[in-house]
């Protein structure tokens, strides 16, 4: 059977919306229209109610209670939540934070501007697979450090960081524990308990549901973290986040994390035979390739080759019927900047700019694998 082109092979950037997330949507974008706030009548009551119940869904993906959610409009905002609410309503505990060269460009601009107001930022390096060595965070924690930030995996390199055990060093030294998880939530386990997490960013787009709609988890218990709020408002949200709720945005992205949480481990396992066909298919065909990034420590459907001499910019012309990315799309400008995520591996910026990121989904078949094998081999010999 013929695949049917163009093949989206770019859900690091955003996913489809799964049909089971639309059917979920649709009544509260027609007949329920009611306001959550609105404690006057059946409509409010019954869109307060699926606020609620999606408030429960996205909190049991992530093992938090569900008072502890606080809807946002992605990611990104909920970086800016965390961490500039953070800094302003601790500023008696310290003013130092510890990140991470990686980052994503919503953590790394919001530290950026924290550190012009005032809070020094230590960068810690990768290792040449893209891990940061936890010993390194416990040395960079001194007496003013009042917060940690890092991604839990990252969007380029799939690279998963050691969660876990800088929780651990979070909790022993008496330091805010920040997760960016965009990436992670649905692909990975995610448990803010066992991890020792207090404050974790999340986006509905990336785990097939709607764009524009994310949430902050804010622990409230051992310890209660205390935030002050960047907009103000109508008092939504415990008036951490005011403004109308996005009441189809919510339904849409509570039912997108329900059905992760369902299918996590045979999806993984899915992602991961698909993304290993992928891999070795393609150095198969082109032994000059590196791989970026670790391994096996990474997400299942990540894959990031560098094709050393033959720059992105000219080999994503060659497969326009495969859509991937060559670094991020979050950095979203024309420019061919090289990756700062793959120059921070070490190997120089040929390898940066060589990089193609590969990012399988939920709806990729088997086809579409060997199909994007044989384009983008060819693609690569032909223009040698
Ligand atoms: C996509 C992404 C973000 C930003 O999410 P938005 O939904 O665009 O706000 C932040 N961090 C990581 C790791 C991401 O992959």
């Amino acid at each position: 059977m013929a695949v049917r082109t163009p093949i989206y092979l770019d859900n690091h950037a955003t996913t489809p919306l799964d049909p089971r997330v639309l059917e979920a949507m649709t009544p509260f974008l027609t007949e329920h229209c009611g306001n959550p706030s609105s404690k006057t009548h059946i409509f409010g009551w019954r869109a307060e109610e699926a606020v609620n119940l999606a408030r429960e869904k996205v909190a049991s993906l992530i093992h938090a209670d569900a008072k502890d959610i606080v809807w946002t409009s992605g990611t990104t905002e909920s970086i800016n939540l965390a961490l500039i609410g953070a800094a302003r309503a601790n500023r008696a505990r310290g003013k130092h934070i510890v990140s991470c060269v990686t980052e994503h460009r919503a953590a790394i601009d919001t530290l950026v501007y924290l550190e012009r107001e005032g809070f020094p930022i230590t960068w810690l390096p990768v290792d040449d697979e893209g891990c940061v060595d936890p010993a390194d965070v416990e040395k960079a924690i001194g007496d003013e450090t009042f917060l940690i930030s890092f991604m839990a995996a990252n969007n380029e390199i799939g690279v998963i960081h050691p969660v876990p055990e800088i929780g651990k060093i979070a909790k022993e030294k008496g330091v805010l524990f920040h997760v960016d998880a965009a990436q992670a939530c649905g692909k990975i386990p995610v448990d803010v308990e066992g991890m020792g997490i207090d404050l974790l960013s999340m986006s509905a787009h990336k785990v097939y549901g709607p764009k524009g709609v994310g949430a902050l988890y804010i622990r409230s218990r051992n310890p209660h973290v205390r935030l002050e709020p960047i907009l103000h408002g109508g008092g939504q949200e415990k008036g951490l986040r005011p403004g109308t709720l996005a009441v189809p945005n919510i339904v849409g992205m509570g039912r997108a994390f329900e059905i992760a949480r369902l299918e996590i481990t045979a999806e993984a396992a899915r992602l991961q035979a698909l993304r290993e066909r992928l891999k070795e298919g393609l150095l198969n065909r082109v032994p000059t390739a590196v791989l970026n990034g670790h391994p096996v420590r990474r997400l299942p459907g990540n894959l990031n080759l560098s094709f050393p001499g033959l720059r992105s910019d000219a080999l994503i012309p060659r497969i326009r019927d495969v859509a991937v990315s060559s670094g991020s799309a979050c950095a979203s400008s024309e420019t061919a900047e090289p990756s700062y995520v793959i120059r921070s591996l070490g190997g120089g910026s040929d390898r940066a700019l060589s990089s193609i990121r590969f990012g399988i989904g939920r709806f990729n078949t088997e086809e579409e694998i060997d199909f994007v094998i044989e384009r983008v081999a060819a693609a690569v010999v032909g223009a040698r």
